[in-house]
């Protein structure tokens, strides 16, 4: 079924996942006022959705919920730090609503409400425009383009493969009731953008250069999970490191780029 999640959906369903919402900064900020929409009106009539059909529903949240954070790594813990009026705000704080809404729910209705705070995740299946660093970088690499850094590439960013983040999704949905989150999911190996243009120069034997593009507004500086609560609660912690990930990253983006 299609459907725009900002109108209410009626289904009889046992079990929602709420991943609605770009999370690429190009594609979220295209229409900014659509992306809080979806965000919060998405997030009400789900969970009115799952009010109606005492379903368990996941949030698919975010570490965009800390901003620029002053504490590092992040624990859940922290309660961020972020620009309520800026370019990367209809993000932010859509998704930090979406967070309130589902606590009240569950103050208010008794719900099951089951909250992930995911942190940077790339793997095959990306889209070639997605706009984000790791499919980015791979495709310049590929087609022999200069790899856009912005800034000074300095920043640092810590990047989860997708199966683990599925595998934690779904280690999340399995806990009982009492357990709501939020908590991250995310791998904390941390790397400067830099590195990670170097990582996938050095996979792909490219010899695309390095260009430096100005730093977008409000770009984090540093983030890495701290995955203390998923380790105990979840018996979760991520198994793919960033070289095995973007390896099969890039063998991916290879066949599609050579198919076209
Ligand atoms: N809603 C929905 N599907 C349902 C039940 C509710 O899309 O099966 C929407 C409904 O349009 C409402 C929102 O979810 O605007 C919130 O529902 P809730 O029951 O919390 O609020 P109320 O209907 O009392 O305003
Ligand atoms: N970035 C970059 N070159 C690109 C795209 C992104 O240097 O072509 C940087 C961006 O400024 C940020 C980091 O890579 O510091 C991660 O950006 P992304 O858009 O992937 O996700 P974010 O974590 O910022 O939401």
């Amino acid at each position: 079924m299609r459907h725009d999640v900002t109108f209410p959906l009626y289904v009889e369903v046992d079990e929602i996942y709420n991943l609605a919402c770009p999370a690429s900064p190009v594609h979220y900020q295209f229409d900014p006022v659509q992306t809080t929409k979806t965000s919060v009106h998405g997030a009400i009539n789900m969970l009115g959705l799952a009010k109606r059909t005492r379903a368990k529903i996941f949030q698919a949240s975010t570490s965009e919920v800390y901003g620029d954070p002053e504490v590092h790594p992040q624990p859940e813990s922290y309660w961020g730090k972020v620009n309520p009026i800026g370019p990367r705000s209809c993000y932010d704080e859509g998704k930090r609503c979406a967070e309130t809404l589902f606590f009240d729910y569950r103050r208010q209705h008794g719900m099951n409400i089951k909250v992930a705070r995911i942190f940077n995740t790339y793997g095959p299946r990306m889209h070639p425009n997605d706009g984000r660093v790791v499919s980015n970088f791979i495709v310049q690499a590929l087609k022999g383009e200069p790899i856009t850094l912005f800034g000074d590439g300095t920043q640092t960013r810590s990047f989860c493969y997708v199966d683990d983040l599925i595998d934690g999704f779904l280690k999340l949905m399995d806990m009982p009731a009492d357990f709501t989150g939020p908590v991250n999911l995310g791998n904390p190996g941390e790397f400067t953008m830099i590195a990670l243009a170097q990582k996938v120069k050095a996979i792909t034997g490219s010899s695309s250069p390095l260009v430096h593009k100005p730093l977008p507004v409000d770009d984090p500086k540093q983030r890495q999970p701290d995955i203390t609560l998923a380790r105990e609660a979840l018996g979760w912690q991520p198994i793919v490191s960033l070289d095995e990930g973007l390896t099969k990253t890039i063998a991916y983006f290879d066949r599609l780029l050579a198919a076209k």
